[in-house]
């Protein structure tokens, strides 16, 4: 990735700064126009008209009004499609009308050694996120009947093969990147064998991505609904988390354990199942998995890792792969007033893999 030239220093928001943000407001439509406007824009900058955006089911953690201060606002960025409508000057990889993606992050300081070796998801003075950067550079306004608008750094967006399923594919930019990344990185090969460990959002296209890659999957789940589901991704087998025979059977076989499990959780009996330089790969909760298994028990050089999003290469990798083999995410297409409401309800028993917003709709609605 080359670098780009954006003053990292401007980004890096005090929370003075944030709450001058919070406290300003948003741009109404009659001042979209001024925001079209190239002149508005840094020079390595995109303005993107959103067209669609995935949305975690039942996220409590978004859509939360006090959060960012535009209730809908957090919900689009991470995972988002959309048609460029403005860029900078120094932009040069892209043209207006282009359609783009958007992940996790909009920037990052372009110059620190990870960066500069095309990892700027680890960027040593913290890759910005695209919704913190909305919030420091280009507060969005909250949607009504009107659609968003976000803004990134040339070096993160990406290219959207023109055969593209666009509603399909907002996911695998959040989602499928960072299962991707460490399918990459452990070097996942066909027929070793994997585990994913839970099946929402991010264990779904675990399966599907390890299956592509003629991996053997097994799902381990606490949903008896998910277990046909995890056949249907392509996965071999399905096990409950309390079936202890099978845990006892399945002892010393897997080359890596793929963990999405959003919360923290006990990891010493899948720690077991993993063969001699085995790895944990925790893509999950952001909190200390538990029982990491003393020195002396289970023997076998085993390993727990952590892994974030994925590089701007990989991400275009994914992308370019997953529409190349039709691999796509089981999503349910959602208005914009529905994200809302969606965002609110906690614990939902049958909720879609993921939802995607079509801006579309909201305009028709
Ligand atoms: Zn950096």
């Amino acid at each position: 990735m080359r670098p780009n030239t954006f003053d990292f220093s401007s980004t890096l928001t005090t929370e003075a700064s944030h709450a001058t943000h919070l406290q300003g407001e948003f741009p109404q439509r009659s001042s979209c126009r001024a925001h079209h406007d190239s002149t508005a824009l840094a020079h390595n900058e995109i303005l993107i008209e959103v067209m669609y955006a995935g949305m975690r089911p039942g996220d409590t953690q978004y859509g939360q009004p006090s959060m960012h201060g535009a209730s809908i606002q957090p919900l689009i960025g991470q995972e988002s499609i959309g048609r460029i409508v403005a860029h900078g000057r120094a932009v040069s990889s892209f043209a207006l009308g282009d359609i783009v993606g958007v992940g996790t992050f909009a920037a990052s300081c372009g110059q620190c050694d990870r960066c500069l070796a095309g990892l700027a998801q680890y960027c040593q003075s913290g890759a910005v996120s695209t919704i913190d950067y909305q919030h420091a550079h280009h507060p969005m306004r909250s949607f009504g009947k009107s659609t968003p608008h976000i803004v990134v750094t040339e070096p993160f967006a990406l290219r959207i093969p023109h055969n593209a399923d666009l509603a399909a594919t907002a996911p695998l930019l959040g989602a499928a990147v960072a299962v991707y990344s460490a399918m990459e990185h452990w070097k996942l090969e066909p027929g070793q064998r994997v585990g994913v460990i839970g099946m929402g959002g991010l264990g779904h296209l675990a399966v599907k991505l390890a299956a592509a890659r003629r991996a053997g999957v097994t799902v381990f789940t606490t949903s008896p609904e998910k277990k046909m589901d995890a056949l249907r991704f392509g996965a071999r087998e399905a096990v409950l988390w309390n079936d202890e025979e099978a845990f006892s059977r399945l002892t010393d076989r897997f080359d890596v354990l793929i963990s999405t499990v959003p919360q923290s959780y006990s990891v010493s009996d899948f720690m077991a199942l993993l063969k001699l330089n085995g790895t944990l790969i925790n893509l999950g909760t952001t909190e200390a998995l538990q029982d990491f298994p003393a020195p002396n028990m289970p023997r076998g050089r085993r390993s727990i890792a952590e892994s974030t999003g994925g590089s701007v290469a990989e991400m275009q990798a994914v992308i370019d792969d997953c529409v190349a083999h039709n691999i796509k995410p089981e999503i349910e297409v959602i208005r914009p007033d529905q994200a809302l409401e969606i965002s609110n309800i906690a614990g939902r028993t049958r909720a879609p893999y993921r939802y995607v917003i079509d801006f579309a709709l909201g305009r028709q609605h």
